[in-house]
């Protein structure tokens, strides 16, 4: 299946490299017309040539694995624009003073969100948080590197837990307070199923909602995470208090 072209779009050039994309799939959900566009552009740009195999199937993006020119794995996350949750990206993105977004049209909030997924990483990346590095962003398609080996992606650390609990609290707690202090970002949706397991190190992701310290929501939100990770950490037989937690990430 994976080295299926779809006929139909032969007109476009870049079809001819980007296998993978198979035509049941050509408008689905997931597979609009724009989204192959989309695919194609960043196929001609040279960032693509395959994409196979779905990674995951989320609320709101479809991740696969790709695979380049020069044959490296890439990680695609494709959001779904007639699905995603537009009310959500709405609330999250209003308040970010780096976007001025006062739109209804679905596809442009959507390219915002992404965007967003793409400046935070880059900016989690500057404070030395490990989270995939980007790569490009188009549209509703994210491009990142691929967290696994040989083709495989990591687990989270809810399906794989860390075989050292307390090492790996301290490294998430050091990532939180680089996320803090050093981008000056809340990640928002931390949990044991946004950390992967990259052979032993933990690689956080999913960063898509995450937002400046400036926003009004970002001290709820930090509230939030810790109390999550209080609750996974809990569940590997490490107790930690908020107030510890608060004060490594914060310093208050
Ligand atoms: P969603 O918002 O749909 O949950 P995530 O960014 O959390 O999207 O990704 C969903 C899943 O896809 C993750 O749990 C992980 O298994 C996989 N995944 C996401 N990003 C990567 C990546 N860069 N490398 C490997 N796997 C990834």
């Amino acid at each position: 299946a994976v080295n299926r072209v779809d006929s139909d779009l032969g007109r476009m050039e870049a079809v001819k490299r980007l296998k993978g994309v198979e035509d049941r799939r050509v408008g689905s959900e997931v597979f609009d017309e724009l989204t192959l566009k989309t695919l194609y552009k960043l196929a001609n740009s040279g960032y693509l040539a395959v994409l196979n195999g779905a990674v995951s199937t989320g609320k709101e993006a479809n991740v696969f694995k790709g695979i380049t020119d020069t044959d490296d794995f890439v990680a695609v996350k494709i959001y779904r624009v007639a699905t995603s949750d537009f009310k959500k990206m709405q609330y999250y993105i209003q308040g970010d003073p780096r976007f001025k977004v006062r739109t209804t049209n679905r596809r442009q909030l959507v390219q915002a969100w992404v965007n967003k997924e793409f400046r935070n990483l880059k900016r989690a990346l500057e404070a030395e948080v490990r989270v995939p590095e980007p790569v490009t962003a188009r549209d509703n398609v994210l491009l990142m590197e691929f967290i696994g080996e040989d083709g495989v992606p990591a687990p989270t650390m809810r399906d794989a837990p860390p075989e050292d609990p307390e090492e790996a609290l301290e490294t998430i707690l050091e990532y939180m307070y680089r996320l803090y202090n050093v981008a000056r970002l809340v990640h928002g949706d931390l949990s044991f199923f946004n950390i992967l397991n990259h052979c032993g190190e933990p690689v956080i992701i999913d960063v898509s909602q995450a937002m400046v310290l400036e926003h009004p929501l970002a001290g709820e939100l930090l509230e939030r995470d810790i109390e999550n990770m209080i609750r996974d950490f809990r569940r590997i037989g490490v107790s930690v208090s908020a107030d510890y937690m608060r004060e490594r990430i914060t310093g208050k």
